[in-house]
């Protein structure tokens, strides 16, 4: 195992207009974990009314500057942006694994992710245009697309640096300024997107970088220059942020938590089906939103297909993520761990049978013995009323199910106050878009699971969030529209 240090520039700093700024008063500073190891990477303090403030005019200002560009100028910097993601990839990926606990290979996909990202609003950036509406006697009316000004970013911790990116590269299309605020389990990488957007040659203050938790965001949503706030996170803080947000009538995106379903016809592909159910729960640890931990099999291949679901499940190598054979490694935190854990227990109780994993797991490498690593669990004679089976967990845990009609599974799947994704393995084209159009998600798969290019939009339905990232919708997210009319006779006047 190597052991990266933090070097100065690592550091959880706020980025605020350029200048990094990290000791004030040493007073309520919070640890950062390395999750590989369990050992103290850094210390973090959480940024007060004065921080946030500061950022935000930093950010106010900033706008006045890059809303005055034009999208071509605007452009050619985020194309610089994601020339530098690509030249220091190696660097971002190893801080991400470093503060996060992910495998190397799922980091580099994240950095690759985020660059993808900014390139493609680069590219939207110089498209945006209104529309021209012909009215009677030559007169005629516009529509302008016009940024909104300062959007704040709020992220969680399953994917820091592409989050950053996922929100700001929209934002900053669109001619708007960000300050971002990473969640305090993983305040780096955020860090190294605004040195990327400072080095691209953004104006300072376009993207700020201010730490904290709860008190900090919360300061961020009701500040009155703020125009925008979009969040990632789970539904409980996702319904502060709208109750926040609501006190000054501003405009949300809200990306929350799910409990997706994986329907596996009696016709699918096994080997993909197998493939795509792994997918849908080990990437990230199973620390990832649109998972589809219910995975719902048609009783005539759930033999075959838990055979090999927990054939392929024991062979994932957990260990040191920084390896390139590692394909599980660390989960964020001891106390979400034991959380992990403690829905296998309960399953347990609750009657469902461990077919594999869903234990503590200690790697032979002695530096990483006080790591959070768990083996990969499968759960199976799950029943739809059992709390694995209706509580996101968030963690590598499957819950295999049985159905017999295409009508009761639709109706078990959809039978939950969520709906970010939901996936569906058949080889029958027809039944596979006659499902997928009664799944409630905001996101569908057919034969496939948890890709997330960036040209396609992602969100949810019912409780998972408000609004879309990514793909040409996300521009009106970050933009308003005015409306010019123009006469070109006389005022007709009623008066
Ligand atoms: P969380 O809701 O605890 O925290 C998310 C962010 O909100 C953090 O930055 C946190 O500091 C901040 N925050 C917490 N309370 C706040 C408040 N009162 N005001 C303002 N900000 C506040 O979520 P988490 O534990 O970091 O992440 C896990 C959750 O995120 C899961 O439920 C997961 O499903 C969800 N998630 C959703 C998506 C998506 O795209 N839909 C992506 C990743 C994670």
């Amino acid at each position: 195992m190597r052991v990266l240090r933090l070097r100065g520039h690592h550091s959880p700093a706020e980025l605020l207009g350029w200048e990094r700024r990290t000791s004030r008063e040493k007073c309520n500073t919070e640890h950062v974990y390395e999750p590989a190891t369990g050992r103290v990477l850094c210390h973090l303090e959480p940024c007060g009314a004065v921080e946030v403030d500061q950022a935000v005019k930093a950010a106010k200002s900033a706008f006045g500057l890059w809303s005055k560009l034009s999208g071509m100028e605007r452009a050619r910097i985020m194309i610089e942006a994601a020339h530098i993601i690509e030249a220091r990839r190696e660097e971002i990926a190893e801080m991400e694994v470093v503060n996060n606990g992910k495998s190397i290979t799922e980091a580099r996909l994240d950095v690759d992710s985020a660059r993808l990202c900014i390139e493609y609003y680069a590219g939207l950036a110089t498209t945006l245009a209104g529309q021209h509406v012909q009215l009677p006697g030559g007169s005629f009316a516009y529509t302008r697309r016009e940024p909104l000004g300062v959007c704040v970013g709020i992220g969680a911790w399953n994917y820091p640096f592409q989050i950053a990116a996922w929100k700001s590269a929209p934002a900053l299309a669109c001619g708007n300024s960000m300050v971002f605020k990473p969640s305090p389990v993983t305040p780096v990488t955020a860090v190294l997107l605004a040195e990327v957007y400072a080095a691209a040659g953004a104006p300072e203050g376009l993207f700020n970088v201010v730490q904290g938790g709860q008190e900090t965001g919360s300061l961020l949503c009701y500040h009155p220059d703020v125009a925008k706030v979009s969040f990632t996170g789970s539904v409980p803080t996702g319904k502060k942020i709208m109750e926040m947000a609501s006190k000054g009538v501003k405009p949300v995106t809200l990306e929350l938590g799910g409990k997706s379903p994986l329907l596996i016809f009696e016709d699918s592909d096994l080997e993909n089906a197998v493939s795509g159910a792994l997918m849908a729960n080990f990437l990230s640890q199973g620390q990832v939103c649109s998972n589809g931990t219910r995975v719902f099999v048609h009783k005539d291949i759930l033999p075959q297909f838990v055979e090999d679901v927990v054939k392929r499940t024991r062979a994932i190598e957990i260990g040191d993520p920084l390896l390139e054979s590692t394909r599980m490694g660390a989960l964020v935190s001891r106390p979400h761990l034991e959380n992990v854990l403690s829905f296998v227990d309960q399953a347990k109780k609750e009657g469902a049978s461990v077919l594999c994993g869903g234990e503590p797991f200690v790697p032979s490498d002695p530096k990483l013995k006080d790591g959070y690593y768990m083996t990969p669990c499968v759960l199976g004679y799950c029943t739809d009323d059992m709390t694995c089976v209706k509580e996101e967990i968030f963690g590598p845990v499957m819950s295999v199910l049985s159905f017999e009609t295409e009508q009761e599974v639709l109706r078990r799947a959809n039978d939950t106050t969520l709906g970010l994704a939901a996936g569906v393995f058949t080889r029958d084209v027809k039944r596979a878009h006659r499902v997928v159009e009664h799944l409630q998600a905001g996101s569908c798969f057919i034969n496939n699971y948890n890709i997330t290019p960036v040209e396609v939009p992602f969100g949810g339905f019912k409780m998972s969030g408000v609004g879309r990232e990514n793909g040409q919708v996300t521009i009106e997210h970050y933009s308003q529209l005015k409306t010019v009319f123009v006469e070109m006779g006389d005022v007709d006047s009623l008066f």
